[in-house]
């Protein structure tokens, strides 16, 4: 049975976007009698607030899209990480990091990724063991990761031009995103894994990852990016796209709904429903990979 999850990061509201990945991860869940569940990924301590999670899952709930399960924070579940880690270190697989920020920029030379940084060219893998309170890399295997996009097809992707060795473990003492989202994939029986395309650049990473803890691999599908009405990045409009903002501006969680199903194919038109009514028209086969903009009225 196909097990579903949206996974946000209680940082701000979610905008039009983040919505639209939820939508499509809880349609395909639905439309194939599978299971949903929503999980908080609060593990980067200082950016992540508990009441904005809290105001995340409400506008989600606004929209009909509500968990199966009790929904997860991953700050309640360090030991696990912790554990995790503990086994890659059995396998010899960790090497303690020592590069500031500052370095991996004059390092690097490949291209710049999503986050502004270069991936991580393995200066620091021959540094021996210095204990769990380092800032903590994972060695990965070399050579290309062949993987599937539900939307976009066959992908190879070679993690040392993309990320090189993953940050598991930070010097402030937090778990990082890459080791907590595949751990939490693992141990959650996550079958597919719906997100944005901006995530599409660590997907083999965190496959080898997977690899590397005996983790089965989910499907993977990567939406387009909602964008402003002339095509640039919503930036910092999205702000002003999410439930909240929306509703002041009278347009109501059906329309939202309306305009989210037609732009995952589920509609020929725009029309205000409830999500249970998107369930029937829910086909990946239907769904746009492009981007997608917002009607130049919402914004
Ligand atoms: N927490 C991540 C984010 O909000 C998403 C992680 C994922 O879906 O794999 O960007």
């Amino acid at each position: 049975m196909l097990l579903g999850r949206f996974a946000p990061s209680p940082t701000g509201v979610l905008h039009l976007g983040n919505l639209r990945t939820a939508l499509a991860s809880w349609l395909s869940a639905r439309a194939t009698g599978g299971r949903w569940l929503l999980r908080m990924e609060d593990v980067d301590g200082p950016r992540c607030r508990r009441d904005l999670g809290e105001a995340q899952l409400r506008d989600l709930a606004a929209l009909g899209l509500t968990s199966d399960e009790p929904v997860a924070w991953q700050s309640d579940r360090s030991a696990v990480y912790r554990e995790a880690l503990e086994r890659l270190h059995g396998a010899g697989s960790l090497y303690p990091c020592a590069c500031t920020r500052k370095d991996l920029q004059l390092l690097a030379s490949a291209p710049h990724s999503e986050d502004g940084l270069r991936p991580y060219p393995g200066r620091c893998r021959g540094r021996s063991w210095e204990g769990f309170d380092r800032a903590l890399r994972v060695r990965l295997p070399e050579g290309p990761v062949a993987w599937e996009d539900r939307l976009t097809g066959p992908q190879v992707d070679d993690p040392a031009a993309l990320t090189g060795d993953p940050l598991l473990f930070r010097r402030d003492g937090c778990f990082a995103y890459h080791l907590a989202v595949v751990v939490d994939d693992g141990a959650q029986g996550v079958t597919e894994v719906v997100r944005g395309a901006d995530l599409r650049s660590v997907t083999a990473t965190q496959i080898r990852l997977q690899e590397a803890l005996g983790l089965p691999r989910p499907a993977y599908a990567h939406l387009g990016l909602v964008m402003a009405p002339d095509g640039s990045r919503l930036g910092k409009r999205a702000g002003a796209l999410g439930v909240g903002a929306l509703g002041a501006r009278g347009i109501s969680p059906e329309e939202m709904l309306g305009w989210l199903g037609w732009s995952l194919g589920c509609l020929d038109q725009p029309e205000a429903c409830r999500a249970e009514d998107l369930v029937q028209g829910f086909d990946w086969a239907r769904v746009p990979a492009g981007e997608i903009r917002v009607p130049g009225a919402w914004t």
